[in-house]
Parts: C-alpha cells; structure tokens; sequence
C-alpha cells in the first residue's frame, strides 16, 4: 500500500518535486518531427531547450493516477510552433486530463485513423482528452506554455506511431495568428493508407 504523498509545483520556475522524473527535450531531440529540416539542422548549432515534464513518482499501475506538469517554451522551428513530440496511450482507451497553468497553447489531438481536434488553452481551461485520441501541446505565445495533467498511470505512452507517422495537421504561424495545416508527411496508424 502506498502511503499517501504530495508534490509541489514551483509556479515561477515551473519545476515539480519532490520525487519526480525529469525528461528534458532539446531540438536535437526533435529530429524529424518538423516540416522545415533545414531551420531544425540550423538550430541544432545552439540546440535550445524545446520541453520539459515532470512526472510524479508513482508505481505504473492499474488503480493509480499519474500526474506531473509540462512546460514547453516560446518559439518556432521555420513557420512551426515548439512542440512536445507528442503520442498515443499504450493502453489506448485511457484518458488524460490537462490544465492550464501559464501561457496560451493548443492540444492538438488525433485519433488512430487520423481524425484531429484543437483546444485552445490559457489559464484556467482544462481539456478532456478521451481514450483512443493521441496527443500533443503546442505553445503559440510568448512565454512558456504550462499545464498539468493526470492520467490511469498504467496507461504507458507510444512514441513510435507518431515518430512514423506524424499528426495529420500541422499548426503553423499563419502571420501572426496559429493557423491549422494538412502535414504532407502523414501516414495513418490505422486503416487505409
Ligand atoms: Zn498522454
């Protein structure tokens, strides 16, 4: 049985502890995941920090709620919002809860066959992301994006269906204003090709 706990959120530095895992994520990390390769390649010379999440350190099973906060910064790969690489639940008819702690963002979210959906966040929106509806923040402000979010801490998380497929629709800066985009490079996870 564990013993009940608690974390704290520093809401100016934005960092969750104690016990948490830390994950941290560069441009570098991001290979592949932006349109525009060459303003990727070009960035990797100073490699800015793209994401960061804490996640409490709870066990990855059944009857337990995994919860942490996301933090992506301000900023664009050519005409790209920064992103988190984003992904299905393993266990894909699990959901996921976000709330908006600080700056103004977009969840953009994807089912296996390729269908999307946006929800425009700021502080004080929380978004429902149902089972089977793969996920990723977007950060189209100036400063740093921060939600938290719980999910069935068993639900595990595949990286792989987006890192090969992509989303369906991109978010770009359409001159000033985020605006959604057909991702030529997408492949379904699912069904017809
Ligand atoms: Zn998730």
């Amino acid at each position: 049985m564990l013993m009940p706990l608690f974390s704290e959120i520093d809401q100016k530095a934005w960092r969750m502890g104690p016990h948490t895992t830390h994950v941290v994520r560069r441009i570098s990390d991001m290979r592949g995941m932006y349109q525009d390769e060459q303003a990727q390649a070009a960035l990797e010379r100073e490699d800015p920090l793209v994401y960061e999440v804490f996640t409490a350190a709870i066990p990855q099973e059944e009857g337990h709620l995994m919860y942490g906060i996301s933090i992506v910064n301000p900023g664009k790969v050519g005409d790209e919002f920064y992103m988190t690489k984003g992904h299905f639940h393993q266990k894909l008819e699990t959901a996921e809860v976000y709330y908006c702690l600080q700056g103004h963002g977009y969840l953009v979210m994807q089912t296996p066959e390729g269908q999307v959906k946006t929800t425009a966040l700021s502080p004080g929106l929380v978004a429902y992301v149902p089972p089977r509806w793969g996920h990723r923040s977007v950060n189209v402000g100036a400063e740093r994006f921060v939600t938290f979010f719980i999910f069935p801490a068993d639900a595990g998380h595949d990286y792989a269906t987006i890192e090969a497929g992509g989303f369906a629709q991109l978010l770009l800066d359409g001159g000033g204003k985020p605006a959604l985009a057909p991702n030529p490079r997408y492949r379904r996870a699912h069904g017809p090709r």
